[in-house]
């Protein structure tokens, strides 16, 4: 019978666990670590990722502390606001230890599926007809059969090492991340986004009482104070760092980088490469875990069936290849179009003046961000108002008033509760 190793318990081993196994294909997931398993993340999914929570039921799996409902994305650079909801639902801020549980639990709920905990993967050797795992567990190494290996091992990922499919990141910047968690009742409906010189700094509510921090930054341009380095990032943000400097940490401070990683191929004989071990660019777009989930459901619309006729070589598996290509192109482009407006600040207050006039525009690259809408299909109707907000853009001050009001109308109890589309329609209701 054929078998299917997928090496990693991250968002991309997991789900392509869950999807796979409602095809009935019978899989191991090997984690080198223990679940839950946490990880530096913006821990913000984007509504298309909270599709496929739901889709799969992975949503019931949540407790109710887990997650906390966004609307969409707010700008705040110096004292200009752009801000936009999703058109598609709400994005989820999720801790990453309930996601993983979550997936887990999902994951142990099929009985093709199993889960190996503190397994790693050492090796392997392909042959015509199968592959070779060595796997070690608690000091001892075991050799298994299996038809597939999926690789999903992360940025740093050993199954693609091993096949030789390490090839040039799709961008040259090296940057890092880092998080933090703090005690605070989220003050804003939105993931929030702030710029400084070289770093920008993401607050996303993933809780009633508990908001993520994360910060993305050029390790050429800045360097973090050794000690306390997280809380020296803070400190350039003086209004963030007001609102949690007497807050409850919540989790220890956390870095990982440089985050840029690419791949030959993400297929070769009987291995496939998904989520972070395939491609990564930055977290600036907050695609990650979905890209990862869209690609899980490439893995179960096409694997099952070349598992059955054992067509598994390089050319048979293209075909995942093919379809991956289209959410790793728009990733990639738009993950580069920000990039870009975070390397030229005179490009990035102009794009947020323009944006701050035009939440449809806004709202639209939202969209074609998640795969939901052609970048191409450009509200050409609306493009004046970016002109408009390029002249005179839409101020902080214009705005105050209204963060009470978010404060009070969508962060209250019942908001949670009926897991509804937040009243809030864009700036223009503002
Ligand atoms: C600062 C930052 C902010 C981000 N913000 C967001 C965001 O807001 N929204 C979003 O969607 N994405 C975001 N991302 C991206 C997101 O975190 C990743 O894309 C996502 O975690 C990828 O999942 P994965 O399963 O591919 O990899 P991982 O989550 O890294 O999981 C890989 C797993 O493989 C295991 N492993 C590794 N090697 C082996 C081995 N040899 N044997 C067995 N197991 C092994 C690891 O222990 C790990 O558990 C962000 C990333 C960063 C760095």
């Amino acid at each position: 019978m054929s078998r299917v190793l997928i090496v990693g318990g991250g968002p991309a081993g997991l789900s392509v666990a869950i999807t796979l196994a409602q095809k009935n294909v019978a899989c191991v997931v090997v984690e080198k670590s223990c679940w839950p398993r946490d990880k530096v993340c913006g821990e913000g999914l984007m509504p298309t990722g909270v599709h496929f929570l739901q889709k799969y039921n992975i949503d019931k799996n949540l407790p109710e502390d887990g997650y906390y409902p966004f609307a969409g994305i707010r700008y705040l650079d110096g004292n200009i606001i752009a801000q936009a909801h999703f058109k598609s639902g709400d994005g989820f801020g999720i801790r990453r230890l309930h996601l993983s549980n979550a997936l887990l639990q999902t994951a142990r709920g099929f009985s093709c599926v199993e889960i190996r905990e503190k397994t790693q993967l050492q090796s392997f050797s392909r042959d015509e007809i199968g592959i070779d795992a060595v796997l070690s567990c608690a000091g001892n190494s075991l050799n298994e059969r299996f038809s597939v290996i999926i690789g999903a091992d992360g940025l740093r990922s050993k199954v693609k090492k091993i096949a030789g499919l390490e090839g040039r990141a799709p961008g040259k910047q090296k940057r890092w991340g880092g998080r933090q968690h703090f005690a605070v009742t989220p003050w804003s409906p939105y993931v929030e986004i702030r710029w400084r010189k070289g770093i920008e700094a993401y607050v996303t509510p993933s809780g009633e009482n508990r908001v993520e921090i994360a910060f993305l930054w050029e390790r050429e341009k800045l360097k973090p104070r050794k000690k306390d380095w997280f809380g020296s990032l803070l400190e350039l943000f003086p209004d963030l760092y007001e609102k949690v400097r007497d807050c409850k940490e919540l989790s220890k401070a956390q870095g990982i980088g440089p985050l840029a990683v690419g791949c030959s191929s993400a297929v070769d004989d009987r291995i496939i490469l998904i989520g972070d071990a395939q491609v990564y660019l930055d977290g600036i777009t907050g695609e990650g875990i979905s890209m990862a989930f869209e690609q899980a459901e490439i893995v179960s619309e096409e694997l099952p069936q070349l598992l059955i006729d054992d067509r598994l070589q390089k050319k048979d598996l293209q075909v995942l290849a093919k379809k991956f290509k289209k959410p790793v192109r728009r990733y990639v482009l738009l993950t580069r179009l920000a990039l870009l407006l975070t390397r030229y600040p005179v490009l990035r207050r102009g794009a947020m003046r323009s944006l701050s006039r035009s939440s449809t525009c806004f709202q639209h690259f939202l969209e074609s961000n998640m795969g939901a809408k052609p970048l191409w299909y450009f509200p050409l109707f609306s493009s004046w108002q970016l002109l408009w907000g390029l002249l005179v853009p839409k101020r902080i001050t214009d705005v105050s008033s209204s963060f009470i009001n978010e404060k009070r109308d969508l962060i209250g109890p019942n908001y949670k509760e009926d897991k509804c589309r937040h009243t809030l329609t864009d700036s223009k209701a503002i």
